[in-house]
């Protein structure tokens, strides 16, 4: 068996592709001195043998003594000195690294090889007789810790005790002849601590190091680093023992880190610091600033040129952005280290599509190096980083960006005042649909209630819109019109800030950072194109969204909410009086006000969509919700008034349609049977619109939708509904047939499983999976927030199924529905609208059972385009 890997000189035995065996860090230290990059020599023992040694009762096999003890020969050969020479004595680090990077987590020995004997050595060689010290003092602090198990505060205090005696406080103030007190002291306190000397012995030295090391994969933190980041247990870690080199050996030498690239913007420059005449922990301990990697440039030119050159020959190697650690010893540079480099969300986009435009890799691999997630990131505002922030209160991240406004408790006043009195934050216990229009005036929503799929935090995501919910940290008093956090009082109109993406609110108004459809993220559609198979859509209710949309790379519209349409000011008391009609005169008269508003929205929408679907959802959401419930007398009087009716007729009316459980009350395409003067007013404005685009050469694909479908009768009923209309819009234009495509939703679980039956007399399937979920739950969303939390917390459900799709039974409804309809009807295409269009794991599921469509609202049709990309291509999550 081979348990050790040589490198060094411009050998190795080991390389970047044995990175399971090797570590991430050995594997790299392998390939480097493989391509001729500065490495000091030394040797990588596999994670086989952390293994064995953790399941043999600490022991380690023969051969793998006999071949570290070749291996440490060849070391002393290429480094030209002897581990434990007197006289040239080598000098070693014992460093750990596992498959995947654990920063910090687990240990690494350095300086061993130094005894009282060859200290002597190095000093002569050094002439430096401080330096040789005071690496053996490291030495000493170090492994009296880790390899001997002294408390680290016992050996920190020795020193700081004999920093005190002679009045000073850095390493660097102090002499040899203190530093050689120092290394006596510490030896003192370890033999006292552990009744055992320090062992002088090198080799005794390198084999108990090597054990810590092994056993530091163990350590509580590093236990946990691995459950937190899903780290398997039983990777274990490998071992590299390495020849020392030293930056602190004068003004020539020095540490650092350098990025291949600036890992905060993906700028393709050289981005470092280092410290003149440091070992590498200084610049994490952070005593001294460390310089910019530009100086670096002047004062040691030759070694920032020939760094630079390696930044880019590492790059070029491994085809990503490179994290390196280099120490210059006496004008000699030296790598320590090479990895895969962290960055920002706003990074790894331009790094990825960089990195294709210089042909280093191929678009697919750029798609698996971004996460669905992290384009949500930037697709919105963000606080700026460097002004000063006041948090008064937390909750629940439920919609990115940022918002900042005035305080209001009540969604009227927002709507009343947003038009003059400049921005408002909407600050809640929790929203209901009666807040739509409030919700659509503020600049952000904040509730005290609710979680993360609640309606606020459900509404404000579909409108791109920054939500907070479920922040227990204030408490409203809507009688002095005022919230209490902790101890602060704040007002109606006193201003506050809120962000999205934190869950944080702050005192006043944070200035931001705006959010950019960078030239990177345009190119990477270009490669999502190629790569997806799924049509990306999005939810739109208004020319202003679909242009988002579309500026976003959305591909149609899969959902138009109409109702929106009727909740604003302007048209709320046209719809009521439709609603509140006696007779169906009075009832055409008011949806004719409501027409030329409803086709100029869909004129907006299919302007903005030229070329692509739009699909057009028909009134869906209870007559009720149009209406004030709970009311106040005061309301409604002043409402009887506009609308000049009686007060009792419009109270009697009121709770004439009030329902006890409206969700599946008198909504969806039911509306379109008891009402049907709604729906052809609506298909009528779609048609007017499309037939008006047409005439100025516009190209339009119109798709009409019925909601909650239960009954194939209702599918044929309406299906007539749509012909007759349609047929008598084109008589008046007397133009060339226009024929929109139609299709039903599948919401409850009987539509799914009569899906054969719905397919022939449609042309699509939208499974809207919010209403899917809740039917075949039996969960109504908003309710849900009171015992989901707890079912998530036992782990009844994985994931909340409103978020992620439930993969047991609406996925089966659905593969039911898209089996059958397809049998049915061939051309059927199917397609999902709802929150779950926007999530990478039901994306990835949808993809699977060959949908054909996903619609999710504008700010998430990057992430579902991204998805959908790494889905075909079979990587990400
Ligand atoms: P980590 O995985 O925690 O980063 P490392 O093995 O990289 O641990 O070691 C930590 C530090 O020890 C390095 O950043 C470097 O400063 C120092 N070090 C490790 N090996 C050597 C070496 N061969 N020569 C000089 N310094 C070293
Ligand atoms: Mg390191
Ligand atoms: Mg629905």
């Amino acid at each position: 068996m081979k348990y050790v890997y040589f490198f060094g000189g411009k050998e190795a035995e080991g390389r970047a592709s044995l990175n399971d065996l090797l570590g991430g860090k050995g594997a790299n230290l392998a390939e480097m001195a493989r391509i001729g990059i500065p490495v000091p020599p030394g040797f990588t023992i596999t994670t086989d043998v952390c293994n064995v040694y953790r399941s043999s009762d600490k022991d380690y096999p023969e051969e793998m003594r006999e071949q570290v003890e070749e291996a440490l020969e060849r070391v002393e050969k290429v480094f030209g000195a002897k581990f434990g020479d007197a006289q040239n004595p080598l000098v070693i680090a014992v460093r750990s690294g596992a498959r995947v990077s654990m920063p910090g987590m687990m240990e690494t020995i350095l300086n061993l090889g130094l005894n009282d004997a060859s200290v002597g050595g190095l000093a002569k060689q050094s002439g430096n007789e401080r330096f040789a010290y005071r690496s053996y003092k490291t030495l000493l602090e170090i492994y009296g810790r880790v390899a001997m198990k002294v408390d680290k505060a016992i050996l920190e205090e020795v020193l700081s005790r004999e920093k005190a005696k002679r009045g000073v406080t850095l390493d660097t103030e102090l002499t040899a002849e203190d530093l050689r007190k120092m290394v006596e002291e510490l030896k003192a306190k370890i033999r006292e601590v552990t009744s055992s000397e320090f062992p002088q012995e090198p080799r005794q030295q390198l084999w108990q190091s090597i054990s810590a090391i092994f056993e530091s994969w163990n350590s509580p933190r590093a236990v946990s680093y691995r459950d937190i980041n899903k780290i398997p247990h039983d990777w274990g870690t490998a071992v590299t023992v390495q020849a020392m080199v030293f930056g602190n050996m004068g003004n020539d030498s020095g540490t650092g880190v350098v990025f291949s690239r600036n890992p905060n913007n993906g700028g393709k420059e050289f981005f470092g610091e280092f410290l003149v005449n440091a070992q590498g922990e200084d610049i994490v301990a952070g005593i001294r600033t460390p310089q910019d990697i530009g100086e670096l440039a002047r004062v040691l030119p030759q070694c920032y040129q020939e760094l630079t050159s390696v930044s880019q020959r590492l790059e070029q190697r491994f085809k990503d952005m490179q994290d390196i650690e280099f120490t210059i010893q006496k004008g000699r540079l030296w790598i320590l280290q090479t990895r895969t480099g962290k960055r920002t969300a706003q990074a790894a986009i331009k790094i990825a599509v960089d990195m294709t435009r210089e042909r280093l890799i191929q678009g697919t691999q750029a798609l698996q190096r971004i996460d669905p997630v992290q384009i949500e990131q930037v697709l919105h505002t963000t606080l700026d980083p460097n002004a000063t922030k006041e948090v008064v209160a937390k909750g629940l991240a439920a919609s990115p960006g940022t918002a900042s406004g005035k305080i209001s408790f009540d969604s009227d006043e927002v709507v009343e005042l947003s038009k003059s009195d400049g921005d408002f934050i909407l600050v809640r216990d929790e929203t209901s649909a009666d807040d739509i229009r409030g919700i659509n005036a503020a600049r952000g929503i904040l509730t005290t209630r609710g979680g993360v799929t609640s309606h606020a935090a459900v509404v404000a995501r579909g409108m791109g819109k920054c939500c907070i919910v479920g922040c227990q940290d204030i408490h409203i008093d809507r009688e002095r019109e005022e919230f209490i956090s902790g101890n602060r009082i704040f007002a109606k109109g006193d201003t506050i800030t809120l962000d999205g993406s934190t869950g944080e609110v702050l005192v006043g108004e944070i200035p931001t950072i705006p959010p950019q459809v960078t030239d990177e993220l345009k190119e990477l559609t270009v490669w999502e194109d190629l790569a997806k198979k799924l049509r990306v859509m999005a939810n739109a209710d208004s020319g202003a969204d679909a242009r988002i949309a579309r500026s976003f790379g959305a591909e149609g519209i899969g959902l138009c909410r109409t109702e929106h349409m009727f909740f604003q000011v302007d048209r709320i008391d046209h719809f009521r009086r439709a609603i509140l009609a006696e007779s169906k005169e009075e009832k055409e008269a008011a949806l004719s006000k409501l027409l030329p508003m409803q086709k100029a929205d869909f004129n907006a929408i299919f302007s903005e969509m030229e070329g692509l679907p739009v699909t057009i959802r028909l009134l869906d959401p209870p007559l009720h919700e149009f209406l004030p419930f709970p009311y106040d007398k005061q309301q409604l009087k002043s409402l009887a008034k506009r609308l000049g009716m009686s007060y009792r007729r419009l109270e009697e009316k009121v709770l004439q349609l009030r329902e006890f459980n409206p969700m599946l009350g008198h909504r969806g395409c039911r509306l379109g049977i008891t009402s049907p003067e709604i729906y052809e007013m609506q298909v009528r404005a779609v048609m007017e619109a499309a037939y008006e685009l047409i005439d100025q050469g516009i190209s339009v694909f119109p798709a009409i939708m019925l909601p909650l479908i239960a009954h194939v009768e209702e599918v044929k009923l309406l299906k007539q509904l749509v012909i007759d209309t349609c047929e008598q819009v084109r008589k008046e234009k007397q133009a060339a047939e226009v024929i929109p495509r139609l299709g039903v939703m599948i919401e409850l679980p009987i539509a799914a499983l009569i899906a054969g039956e719905l397919a022939k007399l449609v042309d699509f399937f939208s499974f809207g999976t919010n209403d899917l979920t809740q039917t075949t739950l039996g969960i109504s969303r908003d309710d849900g927030r009171t015992f989901l939390p707890v079912y998530l917390e036992k782990g009844i459900f994985a994931s909340d199924p409103f978020v992620s799709l439930d993969e047991t039974g609406v996925a089966e409804l659905i593969k039911i529905a898209v089996e059958r309809g397809k049998k049915a009807n061939p051309q059927l295409e199917v397609g999902i609208c709802g929150e779950h269009g926007g999530d990478p794991k039901s994306v990835r599921f949808f993809h699977q059972i060959g949908l054909d469509s996903v619609s999710c609202s504008p700010y998430r049709v990057p992430v579902a385009r991204l998805s959908a990309s790494q889905a075909a291509l079979g990587v990400g999550i």
